[in-house]
């Protein structure tokens, strides 16, 4: 390339020659020859999300907007009871090779079905039968979910073992969404970091002691069953649901083996941290990390990751897509994070060389979800 015609490309894409690390200045120069400005599209050409929603009416909806940003295939991270479940397998059968869906249980049967604890197993077999691409459980386990007797259900309650036996046994993948933000178990007030997001939905507030587990024991709950099940991959969303504190979740990583991410929604709490940081976590784990944004797919408006519901333009579409590239292709500094309702700050890119982004767009998620399976391209 051209040296003026190279700093003119810089220009136009907002990038002083000073700040440059070499790598980035030969993705800029690749990606220029091929005609486009850097990070408005993933240079990988096809990613995989692997943390997005979606209701069997916007399954469409849900296709063409990952059409228009280069989504490959989707994840659709878990659909509750066995209902709704065969509901979405039915409408999205014709689509296998573009969205899988997780099986989620209701685990208020714990405490409505004296005999779920026996049952449960087979319900996931069943599940994994009609087409589950694996098992995820949401937040309700060890926060809200009682038994019989009224005690919380901990996440590594020895009466849960069946199930995740027989996830094993099916081949599958179990996905964790344990706890929420650090903010959401602190003090409800304007001085909480995340008091926009309270204020549209109160009932994320676990910060009542009396009520609800503090949340390093939940997670900490999750990791024993982690521990236990060194055989089974697990999937642990919003980066192990503690992105405040990637050193930790480092360490877990190292610990376990079997623990993988995905960091839907946590792109904001991600380039928070240090580029320095954030690198070193995605350099580190490259393996087991999963591209995810979060995005809900439903009949009464769409998320875009966290926010109100609403039905989105395709240009704001584009730019919610488009920040996700620039976070982990560029190392442009303070800009704006694709889920404002999270706090008021910004954001420094990571800039992954070429074979991480491979890995983390699309490669992890292909081989953990054995998408050769569904004919994913
Ligand atoms: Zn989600």
């Amino acid at each position: 390339m051209e040296t003026s015609s190279r700093r003119s490309f810089l220009k136009k894409a907002g990038i002083t020659a000073a700040g440059l690390t070499l790598t980035t200045l030969c993705r800029a120069e690749q990606i220029e020859e091929e005609g486009e400005p850097l990070a408005t599209r993933p240079i990988t050409g096809r990613v995989i999300d692997a943390h997005l929603h979606a209701d069997p009416e916007s399954i469409g909806r849900c296709l063409s907007v990952m059409d228009d940003n280069y989504i490959r295939y989707g994840i659709n991270i878990g659909v509750t009871g066995d209902r709704s479940f065969h509901e979405f397998v039915s409408a999205a059968k014709p689509h296998k090779d573009r969205i899988g869906t997780m099986y989620a249980f209701d685990w208020s049967l714990i405490k409505k079905d004296p005999d779920f604890f026996s049952k449960a197993p087979d319900m996931l077999t069943r599940a994994v039968e009609a087409g589950a691409i694996g098992l995820k459980s949401f937040k309700d386990l060890g926060l809200t979910a009682r038994d019989r007797g009224g005690e919380l259900v901990r996440v590594d309650d020895p009466r849960l073992f069946p199930i995740w036996q027989r996830a094993g046994e099916l081949g599958i993948i179990v996905a964790f969404h344990t706890t929420d933000p650090k903010a959401f178990f602190e003090p409800w007030n304007p001085r909480n970091e995340r008091w926009k997001e309270l204020e549209l939905r109160p009932n994320w507030s676990f910060a009542d002691r009396g009520k609800y587990p503090p949340r390093d024991v939940i997670l900490q709950q999750r990791n024993n069953v982690i521990r236990k099940f060194p055989g089974i991959k697990f999937h642990c969303c919003h980066v192990a649901n503690n992105s405040e504190d990637i050193k930790t979740v480092s360490k877990w990583m190292d610990e376990l083996p079997n623990l993988h991410v995905d960091f839907a929604a946590r792109l904001g709490e991600l380039g928070r941290h240090s580029a320095k940081d954030g690198l070193e976590f995605f350099t580190r784990h490259q393996d087991r990390i999963m591209f995810g944004t979060d995005r809900m797919f439903y009949a009464g408006g769409d998320i875009q990751g966290a926010g109100p519901r609403k039905h989105f333009t395709k240009e704001e579409d584009r730019w919610f897509y488009q920040v996700h590239w620039r976070y982990l292709q560029t190392r442009d500094k303070q800009f704006d994070h694709p889920t404002p309702i999270q706090g008021d700050w910004k954001i420094d890119a990571v800039g992954l060389d070429r074979t991480i982004l491979d890995k983390v767009y699309w490669q992890n998620a292909y081989r953990l979800f054995r998408l050769e399976r569904f004919g994913v391209a």
